[in-house]
């Protein structure tokens, strides 16, 4: 590396510049009064705009493409990428955790226009959810029943997959054994005719 002192030989660098202070200084409190308004405005806009947070009215639909097969290109629209699309910011999460995450996050639920404040709950709300949970408590005898069906149904549909799997497994085996025999076969008679085979995969 050359010599930093050769290079400035001849430079004046005694000189200082001389800052006028107060110009500066005035300067500095405009920028600052401007920052802080358009930070206020900013603050204050959505808080007055945007409702308080509110519980989902609907079933998170987490499973109903689980265990489908679909072919994914890169150029298919994002609602038919990998994963789970969110239509409201129009963005694709890559598991359910992260899309529960998302949907219950700050950033979606702003865009349903919500903030993450929540409203204050009166005596009278409290008391009627009280109420409404006693009464879904009752009819849940039957419910109880419904989810033994359920689960009992999906033992079943578990049960027969299983079952196909191993299906499936008995014709793969059954078909390469075929194959095999077959191989054996090409060999034999090329053997007999004196050369090398059919060109068959048989390594
Ligand atoms: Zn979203």
């Amino acid at each position: 590396m050359a010599q930093p002192s050769s290079k400035v030989n001849g430079v004046d660098n005694t000189f200082r510049r001389k800052w006028d202070r107060d110009e500066y200084l005035e300067r500095a409190r405009k920028r600052e009064e401007e920052e802080d308004g358009n930070f206020k405005a900013k603050a204050k806009v959505p808080a007055v705009q945007r409702k308080p947070l509110k519980h989902r009215d609907y079933e998170v639909d987490l499973v109903s493409r689980l265990g489908k097969t679909q072919v994914v290109t890169p150029v298919a629209p994002l609602s038919q990428q990998a994963g789970y699309y969110c239509s409201v910011c129009e963005c694709v999460v890559k598991d359910s955790a992260n899309y529960l995450d998302h949907i219950n996050g700050k950033k979606h639920q702003r865009a349903l226009g919500m903030s993450m404040r929540v409203e204050r709950a009166s005596l009278e709300q409290v008391q009627q959810r009280f109420e409404s949970l006693k009464k879904r408590k009752v009819v849940s005898s039957f419910t109880e029943q419904d989810l033994d069906d359920r689960i009992l149904k999906q033992q079943q549909e578990e049960e027969e997959r299983k079952r196909q799997r191993r299906e499936r497994k008995k014709e793969k085996k059954k078909e390469k054994a075929l194959e095999e025999d077959l191989d054996d076969c090409d060999q034999d008679v090329a053997a007999m005719m004196g050369f090398g085979g059919f060109g068959s995969s048989k390594k």
